[in-house]
């Protein structure tokens, strides 16, 4: 037996105990045992990954120097263009379609020589919180198969959590890498916005979307942070950042860290009162690590997710617009050479939106065109980004006071399939303790911190910690903290 966690499967690899190409042999077996339950993959890349792995054990073998990533199998959201391997975005309008090219954060994986093992469910292009939304397939939570792994990158999740993989990339909008780490048990990150290319990630909503690690252990994900972000000149929004290796930031030390309590957070109805109370308790647990718990107050926030349900939409109806029949994916125009029927341009656009698209993306291009549209542009869109400063110079503010600040990341835990799927409000109301970091464009982390038992099963509940911009190393260090602790 070997642990499932970066550095000690690398320490294996490079004294030869195990070989790549039988790591990921054993990850493809574990998939096969177990995905037909779970179903966490929409497609497996069994050539290209054993291919990668055995070039990675020649290399050892030659005595040649390898990355920590390197002949480690991990697992791609299926909203990440991987170069000849379908992506699908979760959509029917998508099911054949084969990138010609990788997204940023795929090549850079390539160069430290990581092995794709496949490509993980979503919600149709990333459009919801359960991973119910997917064309194709129902995940399941490993920790309780009759409930949701949250969404939308509920594969990805899920494939952790099975240990379907070692690690793997989501991405987060209103909070899709946290919420499901939540239900799930893993460990998610949501970088800053900025920190890593958007370049190949099939758009959402490009002012909010970031792709980012989901892990076993804070150190994993400190381990990949390092080795995706960076400037890209295909990306006009991503930063210049200098090399740093995320994993020698985890110190162990929080003395002196303040952390902030935001009183609302705790006001809700929503707030399950089981999470309610072991989110109490972890903040007790950093009091006694030593870090110092300070009360604050963000009020703008509960306008957060009425805000991100306007602003979203409208960028959701604009970067739908090009699944129009005839750029990309499924056309209703290539089915009319079959069956001789004679389409104006107008049909092929309504008809193959009208027949490829499920219905969650339907109503937010109907949302969005209607919040953007002459008239209500100013009561809704222009509204709604005055929200969005308000809460940002909110955040700016708390962290005039404070270093990070605490709660938790979702308002329950795993929810039962098919519970929130007939009201859409139920289903956005799961991330009303992530939105307000992807509206502001700071950097959160999902940790685990505890479990909650029913009806045999246990339950995970997530701890969110969020921070300043661009200061990753400080949430990662805390959460590595309370992890060891
Ligand atoms: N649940 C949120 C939504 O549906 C967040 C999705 C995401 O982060 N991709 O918009």
């Amino acid at each position: 037996m070997y642990l499932f966690v970066i550095k000690d499967l690398h320490e294996k690899l490079i004294n030869q105990e195990i070989a790549s190409e039988q790591l990921t042999s054993d990850y493809f077996a574990k998939i096969e045992e177990k995905d037909p339950e779970i179903k966490a993959y929409l497609s497996l890349n069994k050539e290209f990954a054993l291919d990668k792995a055995r070039a990675v054990d020649k290399k050892i073998k030659k005595g040649e120097e390898i990355d920590l990533l390197a002949g480690i199998p991990f697992a791609v959201k299926d909203v990440i263009c991987t170069e000849g391997i379908v992506t699908t975005a979760g959509s029917k309008i998508l099911e054949n379609y084969v990138p010609p090219y990788d997204a940023t954060v795929i090549t850079k994986l390539k160069e430290r020589d990581a092995v794709i093992l496949g490509k993980t469910n979503t919600d149709e292009f990333a459009m919801g919180a359960s991973t119910e939304n997917s064309a194709f397939q129902i995940t399941k939570n490993p920790h309780d198969t009759m409930r949701v792994p949250g969404g939308t990158s509920g594969g990805s999740t899920a494939a952790v959590a099975a240990d379907e993989c070692v690690w793997a990339l989501g991405s987060d909008t209103g909070g899709s890498i946290r919420q499901p780490s939540s239900f799930c048990g893993t460990v998610g990150l949501k970088l800053t916005y900025g920190t890593v290319s958007r370049y190949g990630l099939i758009a959402m909503a490009s002012s909010f979307d970031q792709i980012g690690p989901i892990a076993k252990t804070v150190e994993d994900a400190a381990i990949v942070l390092g080795r995706i972000r960076g400037r890209d000149p295909r990306d006009s929004t991503s930063m210049p950042t200098a090399d740093k290796n995320f994993e020698d930031g985890l110190t162990g030390d929080i003395k002196k860290l303040r952390i902030g309590v935001p009183k609302e957070y705790f006001e809700g109805k929503g707030l399950d009162p089981r999470v309610r109370e072991i989110i109490e308790k972890s903040i007790q647990k950093y009091k006694s690590l030593g870090a110092e718990i300070v009360e604050i107050s963000l009020p703008s926030g509960k306008y957060a997710l009425a805000a991100y349900y306007v602003i979203v939409p409208s960028e959701v109806s604009a970067n739908m617009a090009r699944f129009d029949g005839i750029r990309f994916g499924q056309s209703i125009g290539a089915e009319s050479e079959k069956t001789g029927a004679d389409y104006t341009l107008w049909d092929i656009y309504f008809k193959t939106r009208a027949k490829y698209l499920g219905r969650e993306v339907k109503r937010r291009i109907m949302l969005g065109t209607y919040a953007l549209s002459a008239g209500y542009y100013d009561q809704y869109y222009i509204k709604a980004q005055k929200v969005r400063s308000l809460i940002r110079k909110e955040f700016e503010e708390a962290f005039q006071k404070v270093d990070l600040i605490i709660g938790p990341t979702a308002p329950t835990p795993a929810f039962k399939i098919g519970e929130k799927m007939e009201d859409p409000l139920e289903m956005y109301l799961a991330d009303i303790y992530t939105a307000p970091a992807n509206i502001a464009g700071i950097p959160a982390i999902s940790i685990p911190c505890g479990t909650i038992e029913e009806g045999g099963k246990h339950l995970p509940v997530g701890l969110q910690l969020m921070g300043k911009w661009f200061d990753e190393e400080k949430i990662l260090n805390a959460a590595h903290v309370f992890e060891k602790s």
